[in-house]
């Protein structure tokens, strides 16, 4: 079995094609993040078009790699939902020609689906295993019970953590920082941290008393602002200069976000063990997203993991962000659980927005 799979859904142009095994025999990607850092943020007409002028390149490069014409695909697995409904809509409808021209079954993907399954190609991983996705559009922690089977334990109130960090560091003007310009605001923010002392900052983590899993950063973020704020008029400076104490800042910014992830997630175990929903021994905690590369937000992860006898495991950092790869491994396993292929995709739309699973945020709230 070979699956193509195509990836439109936010900034990233990608495809891959990935065989029954696990093998990623092509895979290309066009990200449009450089661009969208010089606006300050994605502008959603300006990233359709730059997936109208990529996705035909980056799928024929996929191919190409791996040798294999369209003809001897399985089917084509494309993610249409959640993501920016411009975006989403380019993916779609290249997939649908293609679909189409070649009469292959079509798979329908789940964007973050694909994210929570990704382990399974690295790792030797079953169900059921715990996730936390952290990326700059998504917040969750969700129990994988199978494929298709997901019960939504907790999820961002406002903002993502990802999101959160960029605002800061756009705040920060770490995009004229000489060591950061060309980083993420979450990489920057992490490079930042490692010359910063985070005890000069005292930021006080989110939802402290909250009897649940969610999370919320914005009521962090204009914290920050504030401190910032006030920072740059005992400093005198100038928009766009750079604070004397950003790296203390980024720090603290660092320190408290990994402390309110962390304390969510020991959350999150404790009810799935208290449930019997997962292992007591033996039970993995999967975390994947842009934010996941962060070094010191695992380690508090890894804190937490330790003493609730559970394995953390992450992707390796490619396969954590978005990619073709993870497209084309859902539609692996669909094929395999025999779960969603579409022989006719007659009215087949994209969905901006789509909650992954049964919510059991109240439960959840209910057992503590
Ligand atoms: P989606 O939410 O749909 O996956 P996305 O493009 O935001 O979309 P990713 O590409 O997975 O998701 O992640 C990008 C985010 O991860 C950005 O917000 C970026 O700042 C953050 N990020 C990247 N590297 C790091 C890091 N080392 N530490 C913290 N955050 C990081
Ligand atoms: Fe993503």
């Amino acid at each position: 079995k070979l699956v193509l799979g195509i990836e439109t859904s936010c900034d990233d142009t990608a495809a891959a094609v990935v065989d029954e095994t696990g093998n990623v025999l092509g895979e290309a990607i066009h990200s449009q993040t450089e661009v969208h850092l010089k606006t300050g943020g994605i502008i959603p007409p300006v990233a359709q078009q730059l997936h109208r002028e990529n996705i035909q390149r980056i799928v024929q490069e996929a191919l190409s790699v791996s040798k294999v014409s369209p003809s001897e695909l399985s089917a084509i697995a494309t993610t249409i939902k959640p993501g920016l409904a411009l975006s989403l809509g380019v993916g779609l409808s290249f997939s649908l020609q293609l679909v189409d021209k070649f009469k292959k079954p079509f798979i329908p993907i789940h964007h973050m689906e694909a994210h929570a399954l990704t382990i399974r190609l690295t790792n030797k991983v079953e169900f059921p295993f715990l996730v936390l996705l952290i990326s700059g559009g998504h917040c969750l922690l969700a129990l994988v019970k199978g494929v298709s089977d997901f019960l939504l334990l907790g999820k961002s109130l406002d903002i993502a953590p990802g999101d959160m960090l960029d605002k800061v560091a756009r705040r920060l003007s770490l995009i004229n920082h000489p060591e950061c310009s060309t980083m993420s605001g979450g990489k920057a923010i992490e490079h930042l941290a490692k010359q910063g002392n985070r005890l000069h900052f005292d930021f006080t983590p989110p939802m402290q008393r909250a009897k649940n899993c969610d999370f919320s950063f914005t009521g962090l973020q204009h914290i920050i602002d504030k401190t910032i704020m006030q920072k740059e008029k005992e400093e005198g400076i100038e928009k766009g200069q750079i604070l004397s104490s950003a790296a203390d800042i980024a720090a603290a910014v660092q320190h408290t976000t990994a402390c309110h992830i962390a304390k969510r997630t020991h959350r999150a175990i404790l009810f799935c063990k208290q449930r019997d929903l997962l292992s007591q021994s033996n039970a993995v905690l999967v975390v994947s997203g842009g934010v996941a590369s962060n070094l010191y937000i695992r380690k508090a992860l890894e804190i937490v993991t330790n003493a609730t006898q559970c394995t953390l495991l992450c992707p390796p950092p490619r396969l954590c962000t978005d990619n073709g790869v993870m497209i084309a491994w859902n539609g692996i396993e669909r094929l395999r659980a025999g779960l969603g292929i579409l022989y006719d995709t007659e009215g087949i739309r994209y969905e901006p927005k789509c909650p992954l699973g049964v919510d059991i945020t109240e439960e959840v709230e209910k057992a503590a």
